[in-house]
């Protein structure tokens, strides 16, 4: 019953957003910090805010709108950084300041060009600085895997000394082993005076394919928060990825008795819409979320499936929020359903919206009998293009609703050619038609 409480700390909109071809608009920052939050992270890490105004907008953004995880933005240890990040997070409910600096001899000479005793000195006054902002401080010795041992007790002794309430073990390059990375957590949490009053956090890269397992043996040397990404991206390789830890300990208690606040459920939908902001696609085989981590081709293995799922499934794809494929969307379809799939692929909509979407579906629906999520999300795309705000208007996400709705609006060209913008009968489908099906809410999924 009393299983420790591992802290998930996302990094998708900081470590991961700096990954090539996922970078990230406010508004597109703020659509998925808000998805984290019913995913039940425990912190937000919003982004960086000296490296680009941007990035101090969104830190912004998402501290004024999205207040039960703590939302932590990050800063190199000296002056400006640390004042800026505090800036972004003038408005958090919970804020958090994370400094880091690099430890790594091959970094003091050749990137920061400073001795082991500046470095310390900087770690130490760093700390005490955001400290005095901010209650909340975390603090990374970069690329402390390749730390050497002794040093990195002195740094770590030097913060926690200062301040710091969490301390971060970053294998910044993804070269550690597990049960070295665990050893070195080890060493830290018998010797370094004090470290018993702070969070022990892992950051692992997948370099080398072992950020999840270097994280999960974190965690079972003492580490008690897990810094991790949706869909694992992140610098080069990428970094940890969410799902996996999460799913490991639900699917393992066994071996791994830890308790997070995930909603296991809202992976897949978060991991949707993370490929379709960044429109980088989820690979296929990629354990929880790819599109063929649960699909069984072989014939004995769909034979067994089909007589009793656990013969070759761990756990079921409606626990981390897959569509279930059984469940066909047609035009019997209602509302509820309708806007459950939309959830599960990532769309929230409001009310309005909601009509917008709904209306388009039925005209297809009634066309092409089964809607896959395919067109779903060609046609939830076009609603939403429909409905972005011009550049001059700043409040995010703001409702431009008189102009696409209304009874008589126009149907704009779709992608489907046929279904809607086609010469046939229902072209211009009578808006009285489509309300009627509106009120089909009891049809939910056709078998
Ligand atoms: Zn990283």
């Amino acid at each position: 019953m009393d299983r420790p409480r591992i802290t998930i700390f996302d990094t998708t909109l900081r470590d991961g957003e700096q990954s090539p071809g996922c970078s990230m608009n406010v508004q597109e920052k703020l659509r998925l910090a808000r998805q984290l939050e019913r995913l039940g992270v425990d912190v937000i890490e919003a982004g960086f805010p000296i490296a680009s105004d941007g990035d101090f907008e969104a830190v912004q953004a998402i501290s004024a709108s999205v207040r039960r995880p703590v939302i932590a933005a990050l800063a190199r240890a000296c002056p400006g950084d640390i004042e800026r990040a505090f800036q972004a997070l003038q408005n958090a409910e919970r804020p958090r300041i994370h400094v880091f600096l690099a430890t790594s001899d091959i970094h003091l000479k050749y990137k920061l060009r400073i001795s082991r005793e500046q470095c310390l000195e900087q770690a130490r006054e760093s700390v005490r600085r955001a400290k005095a902002l901010c209650a909340d401080v975390e603090f990374s010795p970069e690329d402390a895997t390749r730390t050497d041992r002794e040093f990195l007790c002195k740094v770590v002794e030097a913060v926690v000394g200062a301040g710091a309430t969490t301390v971060n073990i970053p294998d910044t390059v993804g070269y550690t082993m597990p049960e070295e990375y665990a050893r070195i957590l080890r060493v830290l949490r018998e010797t370094v005076p004090g470290i018993e009053k702070v969070t022990i956090s892992t950051h692992c890269h997948n370099d080398l394919g072992l950020a999840v397992a270097n994280s999960l043996a974190g965690v079972q040397a003492g580490a008690r928060q897990v810094e991790c990404t949706i869909n694992g991206i992140g610098e080069r390789a990428g970094n940890a990825s969410l799902e996996e830890i999460v799913m490991a300990m639900r699917v393992r208690p066994d071996r791994y008795p830890y308790e997070t606040g995930v909603l296991s459920e809202q992976i897949y939908p978060s991991s949707q819409m993370l490929a379709d902001i960044t429109r980088v696609p989820v690979q296929p085989n990629k354990a929880i979320t790819g599109r063929n981590a649960f699909a069984h081709e072989a014939g004995i293995h769909q034979d067994g499936v089909l007589k009793n799922p656990l013969t070759y499934e761990i756990m079921t794809p409606q626990s981390v929020g897959v569509p279930d494929s059984k469940l066909v969307l047609g035009k019997h379809s209602g509302r509820h359903a309708l806007a459950m799939r939309c959830e599960q692929l990532g769309h929230q909509f409001d009310r309005r919206e909601l009509d917008d979407v709904y209306r388009k579906f039925v005209i297809l629906a009634d066309r092409i009998k089964k809607v896959q999520d395919s067109h779903l999300l060609e046609l939830i795309q076009e609603v939403r293009s429909m409905r972005i705000p011009p550049a001059s208007e700043t409040t995010p996400f703001a409702r431009v609703t008189s102009a696409v709705v209304g009874a008589n609006h126009e149907i704009p060209p779709t992608p489907f050619p046929a279904a809607v913008t086609g010469a046939g009968s229902h072209g211009s489908l009578p808006v009285a038609f489509a309300e009627h099906h509106g009120e089909q809410e009891d049809y939910l999924w056709g078998v």
